[in-house]
């Protein structure tokens, strides 16, 4: 498309950008997804927001502490000591890469130990930044087994990677045994946290019988958590927590022409509007309001496995969070059929399976037309 060369008619505009919206899956049918639906009663928050900038706050000195209010909550919820600091990142990815960036430039060492589960930011990371990364086979339970990481460690290595809800089955790594493998052995612990941080230490409230994976472990050196996922906000919503402030100094930089003297955040330029909704969002829920959210979202994941076992489909394990893997034949087939019934799920194709990650805005009505649906279009593509 060229760009066009005279003004064009805003009608007509509008017109294309909305028909074109009308293509997306409404996001009440997007049942793979890990984000959220922000409500409707805070979008104004985030507009009234957009044109600030964070990457130059001392123009935006109350957004700025509307920044600092958050990350302070934020920080609460992992247990952080005093020393810690929180960054907000654009999300995972962001805060993945910013943690072993610290790690690398903190402990010279080489090698990354991930799990083959990992998220393939990592994988970004190791092209983008020329880490090299050591891949942990998982694939006999999903998460990590400890003494392959303590078997895995060599002079080279830096620093090991470790996830609280993984990204196709929403498992828990044995956190708190790696957390003492890498205090023993002084190697940097990121714990990936981007799905499950803001769902895990609610349902820990609730009595779920889930490991430790946060600051209270003495080998946890940072975490990964976004708020676009279960913490409710709006994209682009992330935060890197580290166990000290001053470890934002192996990957800060001057920055001459803005009005901080330093930056440790990939992003420069990013809009205030996720932070001033995420605050307002956090605000009007606490604690109480995500355990309620927590507590919904798993009845609603037993309610699904149920109804999904009822027709005979068969779920790759039993959920510990909100996320189920359901197993079928022909999964792409599956999938693309599903698409043209405007469902939106996503693959786990070495399982033979799709991904449901059941999220707060659903019901057992969308479950019910979506099993439904399900049947016909495994019916269809087995004849
Ligand atoms: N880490 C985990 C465990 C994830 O599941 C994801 C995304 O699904 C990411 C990191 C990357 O997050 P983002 O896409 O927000 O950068």
């Amino acid at each position: 498309m060229r760009f066009p060369e005279k003004p064009r008619k805003w009608d007509e505009v509008k017109r294309e950008i909305y028909r074109l919206r009308e293509k997306d899956i409404p996001f009440s049918r997007i049942l793979g997804t890990m984000c959220a639906k922000p409500e409707e009663n805070l979008k104004k928050i985030y507009m009234d927001f957009l044109e600030t900038n964070l990457g130059d706050p001392i123009k935006f000195p109350g957004t700025k502490e509307i920044e600092d209010k958050l990350t302070g909550m934020v920080l609460d919820i992992f247990n952080a000591p005093k020393s810690a600091g929180c960054r907000v990142v654009s999300g995972g990815t962001e805060g993945n890469m910013l943690a072993v960036a610290i790690a690398r430039n903190m402990k010279g060492g080489k090698e990354l130990l991930i799990p083959e589960h990992a998220h393939f930011s990592f994988q970004k990371i190791a092209r983008i930044a020329g880490v090299r990364v050591r891949v942990i086979e998982t694939s006999r339970n999903h998460v990590i087994n400890p003494s392959d990481v303590q078997k895995s460690i060599t002079d080279k290595t830096f620093g090991v990677v470790a996830v609280a809800g993984t990204t196709e089955l929403g498992l828990i790594d044995p956190i708190p045994d790696i957390s003492d493998i890498c205090f023993d052995n002084n190697l940097f612990l990121h714990v990936d946290a981007a799905f499950g941080g803001f769902i895990i230490p609610f349902l820990k409230d609730l009595g779920h019988d889930l490991p430790n994976f946060d600051f209270r472990l003495k080998g946890v050196s940072t975490i990964t958590a976004d708020g676009h996922k279960m913490g409710g906000c709006a994209i682009p919503l992330g935060f890197l927590m580290a166990r000290d402030e001053k470890w934002f100094r192996y990957i800060e930089v001057e920055t001459p022409y803005v009005s901080t003297r330093y930056q440790s955040t990939l992003l420069g330029t990013r809009s205030g509007g996720p932070v001033a909704h995420g605050y307002a969002r956090f605000n009007l829920l606490g604690r109480e309001g995500f355990r309620e959210t927590a507590r919904r979202c798993m009845e609603l994941t037993m309610y699904t496995k149920r109804k999904l076992e009822e027709k005979g489909f068969r779920i790759f394990m039993e959920p510990v969070l909100n996320v189920l893997a359901v197993v079928v034949e022909n999964v792409d087939e599956v999938i693309e059929k599903l698409h043209e019934r405007g469902w939106g799920v996503n693959p786990i194709r070495k399982l033979s399976s799709f991904r449901i990650v059941i999220q707060p805005h659903m019901s057992e009505e969308i479950i019910d037309k979506f099993v439904e649906d399900l049947g016909y279009v495994c019916m269809e593509v087995k004849t």
